[in-house]
């Protein structure tokens, strides 16, 4: 087993709160195994590019309660070429990095994967993505505080609904994946949850929204994951407002907000649990996997399968979610 002296880090897709707290214990533990920990700034951007900073404890002090990333993040097509990744390849063997540390979603991984076994390079994942939609961990990087921030504007969101006995759609991110709205919307009573894991009847919807009119209770709140199969917030909106031009109808795109913002506890823990393991990992010559926690327990995924398998919604929280919603 080649012994590690050098490891390059970077982050790539889109930010997560934790990914800071992340970098700081991977830089921690290279200072504890003796490690030099190079970061790669902007995603494969920077590993293709040459863009190298190298990281001490001073360079991470004060980062783990900052959102975003300090190494910046990136989407690259370039990487996506076998030219782009035997580019990447020169710069690495250039910098004298022995291994990579990649923190982001399953195009992140799926990158690492084909740049590890293409040139023979330990690769390890860390799952940085709020949708927490990667197999091989209950908890992704980012995904406890997005759901947070989902609540804390929908707590809001429902003041107006009730005091204008307003019925508010209110979009979250998911594009495939409908773990931010299923939480946050049990978390926030709403009174109807669609996501894309589940087909939405249109006829089930406006069903559940008859018995708001025949009581004359028309405030309310429905979370809708981006990719739900109704087509998002707006569309809900037409299919009720044709139904029941009674309701007053409010739509609310949370957007960008949700990837922002400090990261929870939760996710400073679980960021700093993954980042040290990822480092230790290689020192024991784990490659090609993921790093992460499932039931409490640190488990190494390999690539392959983190990227293949969906991992699975809890289905029965969404049938409850359906009860206790009306
Ligand atoms: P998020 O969950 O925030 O979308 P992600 O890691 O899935 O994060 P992507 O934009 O899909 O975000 O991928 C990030 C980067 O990974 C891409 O810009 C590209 O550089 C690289 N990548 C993605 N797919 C591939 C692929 N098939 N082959 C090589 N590199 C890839």
């Amino acid at each position: 087993m080649p012994t590690i002296k050098k490891i390059g880090v970077l982050t790539s897709g889109g930010d997560t709160p934790g990914m800071n707290a992340a970098i700081r214990a991977i830089v921690k533990a290279g200072n504890h195994y003796g490690i030099e920990i190079v970061g790669i700034q902007k995603g494969f951007f920077g590993l293709i590019h040459d863009k190298m900073q190298s990281l001490d404890s001073r360079a991470v002090y004060n980062i783990i309660h900052r959102g975003g990333t300090i190494l910046k993040s990136a989407r690259c097509e370039e990487f996506k070429t076998k030219k782009g990744r035997e580019t990447a390849n020169k710069v690495v063997k250039k910098n004298s990095i022995d291994a990579l540390i990649l923190i982001g979603g399953d195009g992140t991984l799926t990158g690492g994967k084909l740049f590890g076994r293409e040139f023979d390079v330990p690769v390890i994942g860390l799952p940085g993505t709020i949708d927490n939609d990667l197999y091989g961990t209950d908890y992704t990087i980012g995904y406890d505080t997005a759901v947070n921030t989902v609540v804390t504007a929908v707590d809001k969101i429902r003041d107006t609904a009730h005091s204008h006995d307003r019925l508010f759609i209110v979009e979250v991110m998911g594009r495939d994946a409908g773990f931010i709205a299923l939480r946050s919307g049990i978390a926030t009573g709403a009174e109807k949850i669609l996501i894309p894991e589940a087909k939405t009847f249109k006829e089930d919807l406006l069903e559940s929204l008859k018995k708001g009119i025949a009581e004359d209770e028309t405030s309310g709140i429905i979370i809708v994951a981006e990719g739900d199969d109704t087509g998002g917030a707006r569309e809900v909106e037409k299919i009720v407002r044709d139904r029941y031009p009674d309701y007053d109808i409010r739509v609310s795109i949370l957007g960008h907000i949700q990837r922002g913002g400090a990261p929870s506890a939760y996710d400073r823990v679980l960021a700093s649990g993954l980042g040290y393991q990822a480092v230790k990992g290689l020192t024991e010559g784990k490659r090609d996997v993921m790093v992460g926690s499932i039931n409490r327990q640190i488990v190494f995924t390999p690539l392959d399968k983190t990227i293949k398998y969906n991992s699975p919604i809890n289905v029965e929280l969404h049938s409850i979610a359906e009860i206790l919603g009306l």
